[in-house]
């Protein structure tokens, strides 16, 4: 297996594939694949209920909360958030990049329906983060919502924000990449496809009190409350990637659980703005205080140069580096699955091809 560094659908532990491709055609003697078993069966039950006990262990998740396993992806959850918590008042929105701005616009239209308010706290640029002074926050808003990782410009919020409202954070690129205290969250919420498991998956982890607030025209199937008293099945789940997060949950728990696996991202992205910061052919534009250590964002002193480097890259192993096209460059996403060897390699990768072509 090469070194894939996709920002998403992103690599999953080759041990865990591994896994799941010697049960894939007869689960544990039961003469069937996983996919194939209904989600209501006690099997099915137990490979979800163990999947969220082993989630909860991971991040220390208090039965204060829900975990709801849904789909859709982050982006609907950009709707099903006011849907259940607007209630009539303000929300507060921090815009970083991309995707907190998608959240933002998203909110924006149940304003033009007036069903509550939607108040933009400050405006990043993408490069950096403003500074809570600037932040225009609402009084008893009904909450804050933010993204800690911007997974497209590679800014990354490290100090959980100081405010008074329940706080929501798109976790998509950084879910369990370091420790966070859960409990100064009121809402979590990922989509599967980069720290968790396969594309199709949606976690949710809401405080329970939260969920009590879903406006009567929340559809029944984007209502929290409904979800948590279905154990998240109120249709058929995204089965087969709920198994497969189980696994990667198993698998980081024998591994130094998300304590163990933050010191490795730390030196991985240690490495690469070693690499970028000691060289004058290299760029990363994000104020040093907000550089992701889940994707890194690089750009080339000569664009000319960037296809070349894709094609080497490409050849030496080193899979899907190039940028989103809202920044262009590279991007190397180095998610918990992307091993510190690959890292490595990927960091000599670039002195070389800096050494040949500069
Ligand atoms: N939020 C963040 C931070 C993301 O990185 C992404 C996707 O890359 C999304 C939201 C959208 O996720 P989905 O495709 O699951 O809707």
């Amino acid at each position: 297996r090469l070194a894939n560094f996709c920002a998403g659908p992103a690599t999953m532990p080759t041990e865990v594939l591994q896994k799941a491709q010697a049960e894939l055609l007869d689960w544990r003697g039961k003469g069937t694949s996983v996919m194939e078993i209904s989600h209501r069966s006690a099997d099915y039950i137990e490979i979800a209920t163990k999947a969220e006990q082993d989630l909860r262990t991971l991040m220390g998740i208090s039965d204060d909360y829900a975990v709801l396993f849904l789909q859709g992806g982050a982006s609907l959850q950009f709707s099903a958030i006011p849907f259940n918590l607007l209630n009539g008042g303000t929300a507060d929105y921090l815009n970083t990049g991309t995707w907190s701005q998608k959240a933002y616009k998203e909110a924006k239209r149940y304003e033009t329906l007036g069903l509550g308010s939607i108040n933009l706290v400050a405006q990043g640029g993408g490069k950096d983060v403003p500074t809570p002074d600037t932040w225009e926050l609402t009084d008893g808003a009904s909450y804050f919502h933010y993204c800690p990782n911007e997974t497209i410009h590679g800014v990354q919020i490290f100090d959980t924000p100081k405010v008074n409202a329940p706080i929501v954070a798109d976790m998509s690129s950084c879910i369990l990449s370091e420790p966070i205290n859960v409990s100064d969250f009121g809402l979590i919420y990922a989509g599967a496809q980069k720290n968790i498991g396969p594309a199709g998956l949606t976690l949710v982890i809401v405080r329970k009190d939260l969920m009590e607030r879903a406006s009567a025209w929340c559809p029944s199937i984007l209502n929290y409350k409904n979800q948590a008293d279905s154990d998240s099945m109120l249709n058929t789940p995204s089965t087969f990637a709920w198994y497969l997060s189980g696994l990667v949950f198993e698998w980081l728990l024998a591994n130094g659980g998300v304590e163990g696996i933050a010191k490795t991202n730390r030196a991985k992205a240690e490495l690469l703005y070693q690499v970028i910061d000691n060289s004058s052919f290299y760029d990363n534009a994000v104020n040093p205080r907000h550089r992701s250590i889940m994707n890194v964002p690089f750009t080339l002193a000569d664009s000319e140069l960037d296809k070349v480097f894709l094609e080497k890259s490409k050849n030496a192993g080193l899979l899907n580096l190039k940028g989103h096209r809202v920044v262009g460059g590279m991007r190397a996403s180095i998610y918990n699955a992307v091993t510190y060897e690959q890292v490595q390699a990927l960091a000599d990768f670039m002195k070389e091809f800096e050494k040949t072509h500069a």
